[in-house]
């Protein structure tokens, strides 16, 4: 099944997406979004947000995306729910394969895939999401003033995480698997001088403790010693996951140029990826700052990139 060629597709429905759309509806563009598996994105895990402009009072994630969807709607975009299992921009125009077997045909294709944080996979982990346990220090730390907080994590994301938290939080415990970080060395040496830092290593979050609805709060972490196996309580108003992200570019890895870890390579200071005509925005080509606002800010910039394409 083949539909008719559209100027500009995009994959996914987050703050990148749906930016992309409104500035490419707006350009009269008449975009196409694919909304992807998981509509709205990693928005809509999250709770309460702070710290996107234009709100002064906090607003829910999945209203956010709501609003969102509703204005690029009302700006002309064509939404439709399917999921992309195939690309090939080798063609022009591009073709898009969908789940339901729709092949979608555009003349330059926006990619805001995303990325999904990666989880302990613990149970109790699901549990308190949203309610103590976090993914994003920057989105959630203000929540944890003058409370203790643990990090779990080794990496450059573990350790700007910590380092983020001690504005807010009174105490923050890293914890990490191994007796060294793999962060670099500038990161480290920040976070050693840090006495609102404490790091335990070689150590494993086995389960996160807290109270039961009505009252699901996070109250500590059982902890492994991996030397001694030893199980320790450590008690904790905030857990913060910073173990990775995994970007959602499987369906490119033959086709665009990635990096070292799978993210979407761009010109620096655009979102043009490797092949002509086509655009990566939001967390798909950002490992750095990750936020709901940088995503939409690089929706606008797919966007307005592809209707300099179009034009030439
Ligand atoms: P990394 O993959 O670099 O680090 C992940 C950390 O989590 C590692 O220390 C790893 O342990 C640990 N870990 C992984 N899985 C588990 C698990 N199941 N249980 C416990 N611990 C686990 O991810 P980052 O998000 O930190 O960074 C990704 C990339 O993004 C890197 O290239 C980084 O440099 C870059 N980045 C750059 C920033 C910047 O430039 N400002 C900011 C943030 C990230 P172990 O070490 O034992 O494998």
């Amino acid at each position: 099944m083949s539909s008719e060629c559209v100027p500009v597709l995009i994959i996914g429905s987050g703050p990148a997406g749906y930016t992309a759309a409104i500035y490419a509806a707006r350009a009269d563009l008449k975009p196409v979004m694919i909304s992807g598996s998981e509509p709205g994105g990693q928005l809509m895990w999250t709770t309460d947000v702070e710290n996107y402009p234009g709100f002064k009072d906090v607003i829910q994630g999945p209203w956010l995306m709501e609003e969102m969807k509703a204005q690029a709607l009302h700006m002309g975009t064509k939404f439709i729910e399917d999921r992309i299992t195939r690309v090939d921009v080798t063609k022009r125009p591009f073709e898009c394969e969908g789940e339901s077997g729709k092949i979608y045909k555009s003349k330059a294709l926006i990619i805001a895939t995303g990325a999904q944080a990666k989880w302990l996979g613990l149970e109790s982990e699901e549990k308190f999401r949203g309610y103590g346990v976090s993914g994003c220090a920057v989105c959630d730390g203000f929540f944890f003033k003058n409370k203790e907080v643990v990090v779990i994590g080794g990496g450059n994301t573990a350790v700007e995480e910590a380092l983020y938290l001690t504005r807010h939080a009174s105490l923050v415990t890293v914890i990490h698997r191994r007796d060294s970080f793999r962060a670099e060395k500038i990161l480290q040496d920040k976070l050693f001088k840090n006495d609102k830092i404490k790091v335990l290593w070689n150590s494993e979050v086995e389960e996160i403790l807290g109270g039961d609805d009505p009252f699901l709060h996070v109250t500590g972490v059982c902890v492994k010693d991996t030397d001694t196996q030893k199980r320790t309580t450590l008690p904790c108003k905030g857990v913060f996951v910073a173990i990775g992200h995994r970007p959602q570019t499987d369906l490119f890895t033959t086709i665009l140029r990635l990096d070292a870890h799978n993210y979407i390579e761009v010109e620096p200071g655009t979102t043009k990826t490797s092949v002509p005509g086509v655009f990566a925005a939001g967390d798909v080509t950002d490992k750095v700052y990750r936020q709901a606002v940088t995503a939409a800010g690089l929706g606008c910039m797919a966007a307005l990139e592809a209707a300099a394409y179009l034009d030439e």
